[in-house]
């Protein structure tokens, strides 16, 4: 097909154009016909999100994606393209990409009134048809739609209201594609009937005259449910054509949540320096992000996006890095503390309910990161007795470890501590596993063991015995520091 180069040996060819929806409705069928995975690199969806996605195009709607920020909305939509063809036959250097066997535009009817079948045909690939816009309160119809250029009719000495005189905004450069508008509701009343117009009756009025364009355009659109009632709305007649709502969800269980993070956060860097994150560090990072959605201090409503756990693993990796450059150790292997290094890429991620706002953002997500741990240690270390290492601390062992300890001090500093070797052993570590991996399982441990409140820990400090439970289990470890210097010889107590 690419090699014809006329519209006659198109016509010859025996091709027939198809309206885009019926194209994307066709090139679906063969792939589920022939079982072909669809919307690859989409975790997650496949009993929810994708069958009404399947539906919706072979039904051949407009369909909206409804929900809460980071939940591949965007994506889905990109994703799309890949059901189009190849490559489609074009007038060269129509703005509107008209189809040489029917074209739109006076300018190509004329082209083809005159050249008949020796006009040339040009061939446009598919991602050169898919057309995205970010609706805001800004948008005009002339953005949209288009506008009529008064220099362009002068020159031409034709009428405003010819057609010729257009200047094509996004939705006609997107004919005989998809066109895909985000966060719909943001985009002002009187744009959403241009667009209803536009699907109704193929015209559209500017400036007043009535411009005549019979488009061809798969319309998409992307809406965050709280906008609906928030921050816009969606007209009627513009909701009443959209034939397809389907909404979207967060990864339902931790593996898929795991896959999407490992998918997309960027830990596979280049260097001389070798990254090996341990598991149980992925666990806490996607932990984070799942009590967050949990937490009623964060505002559910506006949802805790993918975009936590991806953005918060690249700093946890970074932040190894930088440890083991440091350090001038080979191989980067992040810990369960450096997720402290990544607070900048969770506190903006979330919008504090009142409870939330009290405490802080930082203080939030301090909450969040040792609650993760927690839970992580706990499953790892189910039943385990940990005892023989919180006695160490009991009996008035301290460790004063920050995330810029090399490894190999880390394990000497640790060393003296019986028992806590053999339980960072219990996170899966390999044998003869190297000192940054061996520092990152004792590094959990005594998270999980502070997250557990059997020990406790300060920036002045390090690890330390836990504050007892009569001694207000509630507050700062740096208030209590202050008030064990008050109190000299007071004796610290076994918690059990
Ligand atoms: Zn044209």
């Amino acid at each position: 097909m690419a090699a014809i180069q006329t519209l006659g040996e198109l016509r010859r060819s025996g091709y027939r154009s198809r309206p885009v929806k019926q194209e994307i409705r066709d090139n679906l069928v063969c792939k589920l016909r022939a079982g072909e995975a669809l919307f690859p690199g989409i975790i997650g969806y496949d009993e929810t999100v994708i069958p009404q996605l399947v539906n919706a195009v072979l039904s051949r709607h407009n369909f909206i994606l409804l929900g809460l920020r980071g939940q591949a909305k965007s994506r889905i939509l990109r994703g799309l393209a890949d059901l189009l063809d190849d490559r489609i036959p074009v007038v060269p250097g129509c703005e509107i990409h008209d189809d040489p066997t029917a074209p739109l535009c006076a300018a190509c009817r004329a082209r083809v009134a005159r050249e008949a079948d020796d006009l040339p045909v040009a061939w446009l690939t598919r991602d050169a048809r898919y057309v995205e816009k970010l609706a805001t309160p800004d948008v005009t119809i002339a953005d949209m739609v288009g506008d009529i250029d008064p220099i362009k009719a002068a020159q031409a000495g034709l009428n405003l209201s010819d057609e010729l005189t257009m200047h094509y905004g996004l939705l006609p450069r997107a004919n005989r594609g998809i066109f895909a508008i985000n966060e719909l509701p943001d985009l002002a009343g009187k744009i959403q009937v241009g667009l209803f117009n536009i699907l109704q009756e193929g015209d559209v009025q500017i400036k007043g005259y009535p411009i005549r364009l019979r488009l061809d355009v798969l319309l998409v659109f992307t809406a965050n449910p709280e906008d609906y009632t928030a921050r816009g709305k969606i007209i009627t007649p513009l909701k009443d054509r959209i034939g397809s709502e389907i909404r979207t969800h967060y990864p339902v269980t931790r593996h898929n949540a795991l896959a999407i993070t490992r998918q997309e956060a960027w830990t596979e860097r280049s260097g001389s320096l070798q990254v090996e994150i341990p598991p149980y560090v992925r666990e806490v990072v996607e932990e984070v992000a799942f009590q967050a959605r949990a937490d009623r201090k964060i505002d559910k409503r506006s949802g805790v996006s993918q975009r936590l756990p991806i953005t918060t693993l690249e700093l946890v990796v970074s932040n190894a890095e930088r440890r083991a450059l440091a350090g001038g150790e080979a191989i980067a292997v992040p810990r369960v503390t450096d997720l402290y290094a990544a607070l900048p890429s969770i506190t903006g991620k979330f919008e504090l309910e009142y409870e939330g706002e009290l405490r802080g953002a930082e203080q939030v997500a301090r909450d969040l990161i040792r609650s993760a741990v927690g839970t992580v240690f706990t499953g790892v270390f189910d039943g385990v007795d940990t005892r023989t290492v919180v006695e160490w601390f009991d009996l008035g062992g301290t460790l004063p470890l920050g995330d810029t300890t090399p490894a190999d001090d880390l394990i000497a500093k640790t060393k003296g501590v019986q028992g806590l070797r053999e339980l960072a052993d219990g996170a899966g570590l390999p044998p003869g596993a190297p000192a940054p991996l061996v520092a990152a399982a004792i590094d959990f441990v005594l998270e999980g063991l502070y997250a557990q409140k059997k020990i406790s820990r300060s920036e002045e400090r390090g690890y330390s015995a836990a504050e007892s439970a009569q001694r207000r289990p509630a507050r700062r470890e740096e208030q209590a520091l202050d008030e064990e210097i008050r109190i000299p010889g007071s004796k610290k107590k076994y918690y059990n």
